[in-house]
């Protein structure tokens, strides 16, 4: 009997608590050979690890469209693979495939028609990419950017992205370039991710939170004020952003990954001075979710497509090898250990 790796939830940090890897395990399980009608046996490729997953770990995770993990059974999200057998008419013998509910499995039998099947050469090949630029991630990028952003070329405004080093903030700073931006401004947590920001994706400057006072050094990097902000951190970081804000800016509420291992609503709630300037300088702060934009995503991924295979668009990536660390990569993303997407490589 031939044998497939599998990661289960093993324990849950609690709503207040950091998660650790060994809230994971990783578990031997069989290979499964036996095909229904309609579905294909598929070997995975690369899995994703994503901030929104910190909420599928409580018992409860506060959003309406986000099952809990179950305690003990297989781990889900966002994954890439092959398939190695098929009972399903659409899918062939070498097909590539996606879905948001991939199992964390080595292998894994789906139905067919839960799968994404996608053309590699939207990518050039770098099949990982449908987990980051050309996936979820840069769709997230390019759609609040669009639809909650305002960019108007020829006005001069400054952009600031928050958790600019990683897989959405790395690509909205880029889209916020290529949409006519005078100035874009990336926060992140390291002078090395700074320094990656401005040298390789064309970010005007770079800020580290974790160095020195960031109003101060706002004022510095943003003399004009801010109009525009991509907000995926939340907390005094985008307190300090927004109270530096134009009248009439707008705020694209991406995440607020700084309140994630608290027991607060989402979206958490606002000091007092930050709603004053919020209603003062009249600026929008709408909530955005990718899902609810479905009927733009076909179009949104051959646009991210032709500015990736174009190089308009820099990809980063932070890729880990095997289906053991799976837990690692996802606490190391939670606290800053990857530049641009982190990703998971499960096999060749
Ligand atoms: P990233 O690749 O950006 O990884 C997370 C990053 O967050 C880390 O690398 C770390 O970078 C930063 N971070 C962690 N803790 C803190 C903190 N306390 N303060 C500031 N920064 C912190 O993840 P994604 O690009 O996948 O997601 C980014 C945000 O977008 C998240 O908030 C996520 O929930 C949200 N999101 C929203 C979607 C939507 O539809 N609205 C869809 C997808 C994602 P650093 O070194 O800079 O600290």
């Amino acid at each position: 009997m031939l044998k497939a790796k599998r990661v289960v939830l093993h324990s849950r940090p609690g709503k207040n608590g950091h998660p650790v890897p060994e809230d994971f395990r990783v578990e031997e399980t069989v290979k499964p050979s036996e095909l229904k009608e309609g579905e294909v046996l598929v070997r995975t490729l690369y899995l994703s690890v994503d901030p929104y997953m910190r909420c599928r770990m409580n018992d409860d995770t506060g959003a309406d469209y986000l099952l809990p993990w179950r305690l003990e059974e297989p781990v889900d999200g966002g994954g890439v693979g092959i398939v190695e057998a098929s009972k399903n008419k659409a899918l062939s013998f070498g097909s590539i495939v996606t879905s948001f509910n991939w199992r964390w499995q080595s292998y894994d039998v789906m139905n067919g028609s839960l799968l994404h099947k996608v053309n590699p050469e939207m990518v050039n090949g770098h099949l990982s990419y449908f987990l980051g630029a050309v996936g979820m991630p840069g769709l997230t990028a390019l759609l609040g950017v669009r639809e909650k952003g305002h960019a108007t070329p020829g006005t001069n405004q400054t952009m600031v992205v928050s958790g600019a080093a990683g897989a959405c903030g790395s690509i909205a700073g880029q889209i916020g370039r290529l949409d006519g931006c005078e100035r874009v401004v990336g926060i992140c947590g390291s002078d090395q991710k700074c320094q990656t920001l401005v040298t390789e994706l064309g970010f005007t400057s770079a800020i580290n939170y974790k160095k020195g006072d960031i109003s101060s050094a706002l004022k510095e990097h943003c003399p004009k004020g801010i109009d525009i902000y991509f907000d995926n951190v939340g907390g005094p970081i985008s307190d300090a952003v927004i109270s530096q804000m134009n009248t009439d800016g707008h705020v694209i509420l991406c995440g607020q990954i700084s309140q994630y291992n608290k027991d607060v609503p989402y979206p958490p709630p606002l000091s007092e001075d930050t709603q004053d300037s919020l209603r003062f300088k009249n600026i929008t702060r709408e909530r955005f979710v990718v899902l609810n934009y479905m009927e733009k995503h076909k179009e949104g991924l051959l646009q991210l497509s032709h500015w990736v295979k174009t190089g308009q668009i820099k990809v980063l990536e932070t890729v880990v090898n095997g289906i053991e660390n799976m837990g690692d990569a996802f606490c190391s993303m939670m606290t800053g250990g990857n530049v641009g997407k982190q990703i998971v490589k499960i096999s060749d």
